[in-house]
């Protein structure tokens, strides 16, 4: 039988949680989630000059928004230096490693001669040599050393089979006895995390592709621990639309996940979105739900070449990747309305014009107005802004709108309060009725019933466009809509009375 399969993402909370971080996270998850395996979740936080509370916070929070969820930790990578330290220690015990007392100044020196010579390898393994006697002596004096691994002599290579990369080679030759641990006592970050990937058993590292210059290193680690090593998968980088690579310092809060999250995005649609970058189905279909993925899912499936991350910041209506929107405005438009109205209501409250009664007596008229209007969304937040009106009498009216519609045509400022008047009289207030009477006047007035029906839609939801006209009369119900017509003239700078 085979072993449970153990995976683990491993952030280090050094800024927000990055698309490109939750995208590792993601392919960590589904993995998992596929092979009937576990996630843990480790902090990797040895770096404290640039770990703060207040990232680890945001990465929690940020995989619980998505629904990625782990089984084991979070862990974190400063409560194990013990376990490091003392890994370094066996290392050195086994011979597989060695002090070095190379001085700062001399060290300065090598890489110089290194740099002459146009080579990696700034450490010609001098401390590798030296004979017991004087390394007891250089001890006994107290001098300071820094662990080295020995890397194997000759003219072998480091080869490993990476699951996305494929055959990968690095002759011994090309790596320098590194240091696994500091003269001050501290590992270094790639034993670190070698030695907690082998505490936690972890048996695939599936990470972005930037850990592939550590990987050679860690499996001279792993081979000197005398442990077996993991399966290794490298994702691809994700490059903006101009090919250079996707950064928090580069593109600022665009990567962040909460970014999307408060934008407007349901998580399950950013995770469809993100789980698609690197990796595709045969019909490049894009829309799948947890179940979906997870059969359609492979590690092997996912692409070598460098996927893109499209921004395009030149057009305010894609203030992200369009086929981000595209996913998910798919979701907010196919979503059972009792998933999607939690999600409406944040945006409500945010926007304070949420009503308690929504909850309650109101409930079957918000689920029916969220499904009225939400054909044309593609983000949450479209219903406070798009669809403010639904929802407050306090909304502005889309200038644009408002120009062509509402003021090119001044008779409007006494055909709408007229129409106001009929519908106030009206014995059944009516998909029927409305329309009647409004085709009604248009015939008495002898204009075309588009004129009225493009103004009054202006007028009432603030908006050029939206779902039909006597759809929207009903939701906003009779004394709201008869109000608004009332006031028509007042667009015109005029106080009706
Ligand atoms: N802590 C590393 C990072 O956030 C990940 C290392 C790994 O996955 O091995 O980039």
């Amino acid at each position: 039988m085979n072993k449970q399969v153990i995976v683990r993402f491993a952030p280090s909370p050094t800024g927000y949680l990055h698309i490109g971080g939750a995208r590792t996270a993601i392919f960590n998850w589904l993995y998992a989630q596929k092979t009937g395996g576990k996630l843990v979740l480790r902090i990797e936080d040895t770096d404290v000059e640039r770990s703060t509370e207040e990232s680890i916070k945001g990465i929690i929070e940020g995989l619980k928004w998505l629904g990625i969820s782990w089984d084991e930790g979070p862990y974190f990578q400063s409560q194990f230096i013990e376990d490091h330290k003392a890994a370094a220690q066996r290392l050195l015990e086994s011979g597989h490693a060695y002090r070095c007392f190379c001085t700062k100044e001399v060290l300065e020196q090598k890489r110089e001669e290194a740099y002459k010579k146009k080579t990696d390898v700034q450490y010609d393994g001098t401390c590798r040599k030296l004979p017991k006697e004087e390394v007891e002596k250089n001890i006994e004096k107290g001098l300071p050393f820094t662990i080295r691994l020995k890397v194997p002599e000759g003219n072998g290579a480091v080869r490993f089979s990476d699951i996305v990369y494929g055959d990968i080679e690095k002759k011994y030759r090309d790596i320098e006895d590194f240091v696994i641990l500091r003269s001050n006592g501290q590992p270094l970050y790639v034993l670190s995390n070698a030695v907690d990937d082998i505490r936690d058993g972890i048996t695939h590292i599936i990470r972005g592709q930037d850990g592939l210059a550590n990987t050679p290193k860690q499996i001279l680690i792993y081979q000197a621990l005398g442990v077996p090593l993991p399966k290794f998968a490298h994702m691809p980088l994700t490059l903006d639309s101009k090919k250079a690579k996707i950064s928090k310092r580069k593109h600022g809060e665009i990567v962040a996940v909460h970014f999307y999250r408060e934008h407007g995005f349901l998580p399950w649609a950013l995770v469809n979105f993100l789980a698609l970058l690197g990796w595709s189905t045969v019909d490049s279909r894009q829309i799948f739900s947890k179940e979906e993925l997870l059969d359609a899912f492979s590690l092997e499936g996912v692409n070598r070449s460098n996927s893109v991350f499209e921004i395009r910041r030149d057009d305010p209506k894609f203030f992200t990747d369009p086929k981000a929107l595209a996913i998910n405005s798919h979701y907010i438009k196919t979503l059972p309305l009792e998933e999607l109205a939690p999600y409406v209501k944040i945006e409500l409250e945010k926007a304070k014009i949420w009503d308690e009664a929504y909850e309650t007596e109101k409930r079957d008229w918000y689920l029916q107005t969220l499904d009225l209007i939400r054909s044309r969304y593609h983000v949450t937040t479209d219903f406070i802004t798009l669809g403010r009106a639904y929802f407050s009498d306090d909304y502005d009216l889309d200038p644009k709108a408002l120009e062509k519609n509402v003021l090119k045509h001044e008779d409007l400022k006494e055909w709408l309060p007229l129409i106001a008047e009929r519908l106030d009289k009206l014995d059944e207030y009516s998909l029927e009725e409305t329309e009647r009477v409004i085709r009604e006047v248009a015939e008495e007035l002898t204009v075309k019933p588009g004129v009225l029906i493009n103004g009054i839609r202006t007028v009432v939801t603030g908006q050029a466009v939206g779902p039909g006209l006597f759809d929207v009369l009903m939701a906003i119900g009779r004394d709201r809509v008869v109000a608004r017509l009332r006031k028509t003239p007042i667009l015109w700078g005029q106080v009706y009375s």
